[in-house]
């Protein structure tokens, strides 16, 4: 169906027409289509900013807990469509969003070093009670933060924990459960007697250096090092005994 528009007199279909909110049968359209009664619109706001906008603050002023509702209702229901979208933005604009990041970070690094300093501080007793309880829940997380650990000082940053490995967590938990010998148990993982700990079969300490005697991340020794071939568990008494022997060889 088709309709005349009073204003640009164009022929245009009755979905470019608002309802006529007037006529009680719902069945009457806007004698002017949409398209003009936007571009009305806005004339008329553009020409009568302050009366628009001293009306808009009335409005909200006499129904600020409606206007509010209808705020948050409408955040609400546009909330996983908008997480979606910045999500989207995200993943096709990975670069700039990085660099972003890294710019805002390095124009407010001593907000954030303050910030994250306080919030530690004040949250010490929880961070310390997630982690007890993430490494007594999680073998997974305990194998790897104790790697990250050993490795952390010998690697100095020269290549990450988990891409050294060549597997993913789950397939090293279940690599290195494959090997214990009897007795050994998540229950007994840990430094002590009775315990066992995660072994590298070559020691950490005999990788190849740089000249300049830091972790030499093109060595293909050092990498077998780090691989996740290189690592077993091992009863904590003769790991003792191990690495005093690598310590003093004599
Ligand atoms: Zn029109």
């Amino acid at each position: 169906m088709q309709k005349q528009c009073g204003k640009c007199k164009e022929l245009k279909f009755v979905e470019e027409f608002y309802k006529d909110r007037s006529d009680k049968t719902g069945k009457r359209f806007c004698s002017t289509c949409k398209q003009c009664q936007a571009s009305y619109s806005k004339e008329y706001r553009l020409q009568n900013l302050e009366k628009v906008k001293a009306g808009r603050k009335a409005y909200y002023e006499t129904n600020k807990d409606l206007v509010l509702d209808r705020l948050k209702q409408s955040y609400e229901k546009h909330k996983n469509k908008r997480l979606e979208k910045q999500k989207q933005w995200v993943s096709d604009n990975k670069d700039t969003y990085l660099a972003y990041q890294e710019l805002y970070r390095s124009n407010n690094k001593d907000r954030f070093v303050k910030y994250y300093a306080n919030h530690y501080q004040a949250n010490k007793e929880s961070y310390a009670k997630y982690y007890q309880e993430k490494r007594q829940a999680s073998p997974t997380f305990r194998l790897i933060e104790s790697l990250r650990t050993r490795q952390g000082k010998v690697l100095k940053g020269k290549i990450s924990t988990t891409k050294g490995l060549g597997c993913d967590k789950e397939f090293l938990k279940d690599y290195i459960a494959a090997q214990w010998t009897e007795g050994m148990s998540w229950d007994n993982y840990g430094h002590g007697k009775g315990k066992w700990v995660l072994d590298h079969r070559l020691p950490l300490d005999s990788h190849e250096k740089t000249e300049g005697g830091d972790w030499d991340a093109s060595s293909p020794y050092n990498q077998k090092l780090v691989h996740y071939t290189n690592l077993q568990p091992l009863w904590f008494e003769d790991n003792a005994r191990k690495s005093n022997k690598i310590v003093a060889p004599d």
